[in-house]
Order: structure tokens, then C-alpha cells, then sequence
């Protein structure tokens, strides 16, 4: 497999007004500074300190929205089921969820939360190229809309745990269609070389046995080709492509196909990347698939949640070496780990109304952990952040609190939703206490239990 492109940015980073007017949830006020909807981060971090993720309920919404309304433009019969990886709190599902979305979770654990939010099995969809049978029984005994077998031995293993239950099993295909996502090497799954799904070219094979096989009732094919995709729409077209003929061949056929699942996977513009819109989405959708006149899917995650949150943090130090400045944040790898896993870019905002205005000065952006891949930017323009200043990393909503860990001790950041002037603690900072508590010492071990 060839490395990844090494990443080339020649083009000038947004300034602080570009990324604003790309941004209607969040403005600049004179006097209180960086406002998310109505409220300012400012009395955020005073409230809930930092590091803290905070999500826009209004941007979620509006959204959710403009996804289905551009769905429905396109006259497709289509619905909606939330990548919940993307940000799995409960809060954020609740919005989402009274938007009529549904779910697409990928474990046991995601479908419990997806429950306790209110979203019935019957609007959930089981993605994961390793599903167990205990996560399978789960999905089937909570009445689980769909699940997506990625495999022949995944067809399998369905049929044998529905059949123990006495339960039909509803099955879609996740095909492998071999097409070029064009992302990031690490969040590309629609190429043959990737785990995911069954080669395109056996898929018409087993999916005639999946008709055949007993606790099985085959729905239809599903897609995901990756995420994060921006260069246009080529590759989501060839993958529906795909599916469309092999869906037709199987109606042909006389097997029964009742849905297509498009996956997710559309980009949002982090730095100044050119996103396909939802409209031309739906229009990929309706030129390759509607001849088929079936409802279709889509399993969106990034491009709902992720302009919706930022990660609010605290200037613990600015170091000025020799060659460079280094602004130390509160906020590490740990919390967001994009850049250092995918070198993604994110947008930095100071936050007091003065650092908005400020003369700039290039600053690499680091956490505190003890890794060099803890480094947010690179020569970024930034004013002068003393200690305590506070700064926003845009467009953290996905990917964001769901990929934290504990590294380094560093126990989860606070989660907040804000929705108009209101403001809500939805996951309280997780105190050191919870790190030593979920832990034994054994009692052979010398000294004893702790
Ligand atoms: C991750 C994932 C998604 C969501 O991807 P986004 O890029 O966040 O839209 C959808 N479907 C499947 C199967 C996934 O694994």
C-alpha cells in the first residue's frame, strides 16, 4: 500500500474572520468575546474550567436538518441514522433523536447508550467488521432495524446465534467496492485492501445463500467508503454505482432487497477545504440509486456533530525558545487526538475579545503530554496568550471526546451543551479518584491491597 501523501498546506491559514463566517454558531462579541449561540466560552471555562468540550444544540439541529431537507429535495424516501463514534453522549443524541434520526452504532456498548437516549432498537443500525456473538444475541433481543454483515463468516455466525434464539435476523451486505475515498490513508474503507466488507465481486454469491440460509432475512446492500471526503463527488458515486447494479442483478434474480444503506463519510471543512454539500450528495444518491426506487440510508457522523462542538482550553504557559514560541494549552492528545493521529488541521480562536483583535505572531500549539506528537499546529499566527488566556479548537465536535483516553493520567474532559442563552453540564470532568478506583492491586503482591 503506498504511504499517505505527506500533507502540503500552500495555501494561507483562514484568519480568525474567515473561520468565524464559516462558523454561525459561534461570533466574536466586543465585549464578551468568543459567544457560542448565545452564550460566551468565557463564563463556560469560568463555570466548568477547562479542558471542556462544548456542542451547539442549535448547530446540531439545524444540521440534522439541512441533511434530511436535502434528501427529501432530491426526492429520495430517505432516512437518517446517526454515526454515533462521531460524539455518543447522551445529550447529543437526545437532540438529534428528536430530529427523527436513528442510530448506527458498532458495539454492544454504543447500542446500550443509543437505548438510553431514547432511540429504539427498530431505528438501529449494527455496523463493525467484528461483530461478537454476545453483541449479535444484543442487537437481536432489542430488535435491532438492521445489522451489517461484513463478512461470509459474519452471515454465519448471525444465522447460528438468531437461529438459538428462535429469531430472523434482519441482514444487510456491506459491500467492499473497491473505490478510492481519496482521505486519509487511516480513515479510507472502501478500498480492496481494507478490512472492511465483502469484495464487491462475491458479494451477489452470498447474499443468494444469505436468502437461503435459516434465521436470516436479507434486506439489502450497505456502503461506507470512508470519512472525511472532500475531493468531490466521484467516489461516493462509484461506490452507489456499485450498489445499484448489484442491487438490480439480485432483484432480477428475484431476491429480496428492500433498503440501500449509502454509509456515511461526508467531509467538513476543518481549514479551507471545498466539502460536497448535502445537495450534491443526494444528488450522487438520486442519480445512481433512485432508478432502483427504494428507501435509502445514510449513516452520517463527522458532518453533523463536528462543526457543532469545540474544545475549549487554558494557556498553561507560553515557552519561548530559541526558534519558536510554544503556547502549552490544558488540552493534550489525549483529549483531541486528530492532529496527532491524522495531522489533522483545527481551527484556534483566542477567546477574550482583546486576543480577537491582537497583532499576530506564529506559535506551535502543544499539550502538556509527554509525546512531540502532542503538538496541535505548527506555526500558527496567534496573538500573544499569556497564562489563563483561553483558546477554542473548532469543529471538535467528532471525533473528539469519543477518541479521548486517560493518557498521562489526565482524567476526561467536561462535556457542555449549549442551546440558545441555556447551558448544561452533560458529563462532568471525570476526577483522578475514578482512575485509582477502577483499578485491584493484588492481594499476593508485596504490602497487599492498596
Ligand atoms: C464511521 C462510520 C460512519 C460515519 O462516518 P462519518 O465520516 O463520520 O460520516 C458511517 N458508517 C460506518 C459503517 C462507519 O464505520
Amino acid at each position: 500500500m503506498a504511504a499517505p501523501a505527506p500533507v502540503v498546506l500552500d495555501t494561507p491559514d483562514p484568519d480568525f474572520a474567515d473561520l468565524l463566517a464559516a462558523r454561525p454558531h459561534l461570533t466574536a462579541h466586543a465585549m464578551d468575546g468568543l459567544v457560542m449561540e448565545d452564550v460566551p466560552l468565557a463564563a463556560v471555562a469560568r463555570d466548568h474550567g477547562t479542558p471542556t468540550w462544548v456542542y451547539s444544540a442549535g448547530t446540531l439541529r439545524r444540521r440534522a436538518r439541512m441533511l434530511l431537507s436535502a434528501l427529501r429535495d432530491a426526492g429520495l424516501d430517505a432516512s437518517i441514522h446517526y454515526a454515533m463514534k462521531a460524539n455518543d453522549s447522551l445529550a447529543v443524541l437526545r437532540v438529534l433523536r428528536s430530529e427523527g434520526l436513528g442510530a448506527d452504532v458498532v458495539s454492544e456498548g454504543e447500542f446500550r447508550i443509543a437505548l438510553a437516549a431514547g432511540i429504539p432498537g427498530s431505528a438501529i443500525v449494527f455496523s463493525g467488521v467484528g461483530k461478537t456473538a454476545g453483541e449479535i444475541a444484543f442487537a437481536l433481543s432489542h430488535g435491532v432495524m438492521q445489522i451489517n454483515a461484513e463478512s461470509a463468516e459474519e452471515v454465519e455466525r448471525i444465522s447460528a446465534v438468531a437461529c438459538s434464539m428462535g429469531a430472523m435476523a434482519p441482514v444487510s451486505l456491506r459491500i467492499n467496492p473497491d473505490v478510492d475515498a481519496r482521505t486519509h490513508a487511516k480513515i479510507s474503507t472502501g478500498k480492496a485492501e481494507n478490512k472492511f466488507g465483502i469484495a464487491w465481486t462475491d458479494a451477489a454469491a452470498l447474499y443468494a445463500r444469505m436468502a437461503g440460509m435459516p434465521g436470516l432475512r436479507p434486506i439489502g446492500l450497505a456502503v461506507h467508503i470512508g470519512s472525511q471526503i472532500t475531493e468531490g463527488m466521484a467516489g461516493f458515486r462509484a461506490a452507489y454505482a456499485r450498489v445499484a447494479e448489484l442491487a438490480q442483478g439480485l432483484i432480477a434474480r428475484g431476491l429480496p432487497v428492500e433498503r440501500l444503506d449509502c454509509g456515511g463519510g461526508l467531509g467538513i471543512p476543518y481549514r479551507d477545504e471545498i466539502a460536497p454539500t448535502p445537495a450534491a450528495l443526494a444528488g450522487a444518491i438520486k442519480a445512481t440509486l433512485g432508478p432502483l426506487g427504494l428507501p435509502v440510508m445514510l449513516e452520517p457522523g463527522r458532518w453533523i456533530a463536528g462543526p457543532a462542538g469545540v474544545l475549549l482550553s487554558s494557556v498553561v504557559l507560553q515557552k519561548r525558545g530559541a526558534q519558536r514560541r510554544f503556547v502549552v494549552v490544558d488540552a493534550a492528545m489525549n483529549d483531541l487526538l486528530r492532529p496527532a493521529m491524522y495531522d489533522a488541521w483545527h481551527g484556534i480562536l483566542p477567546v477574550a475579545p482583546d486576543a480577537l483583535r491582537a497583532p499576530l505572531a506564529p506559535a506551535d500549539v502543544v499539550g502538556p503530554v509527554c509525546e512531540s506528537g502532542d503538538t496541535f499546529t505548527r506555526g500558527r499566527s496567534l496573538p500573544d496568550l499569556p497564562p489563563g488566556a483561553l483558546v477554542a479548537f473548532l469543529d471538535a465536535g467528532a471525533y473528539g471526546a469519543t477518541m479521548s483516553s486517560t493518557y498521562n493520567a489526565r482524567p476526561l474532559a467536561a462535556e457542555v451543551l449549549v442551546d440558545g442563552a441555556r447551558t448544561a453540564l452533560i458529563r462532568p470532568r471525570q476526577d483522578v479518584e475514578a482512575l485509582i478506583a477502577h483499578q485491584r492491586v493484588p492481594e499476593w503482591l508485596d504490602g497487599g491491597a492498596a
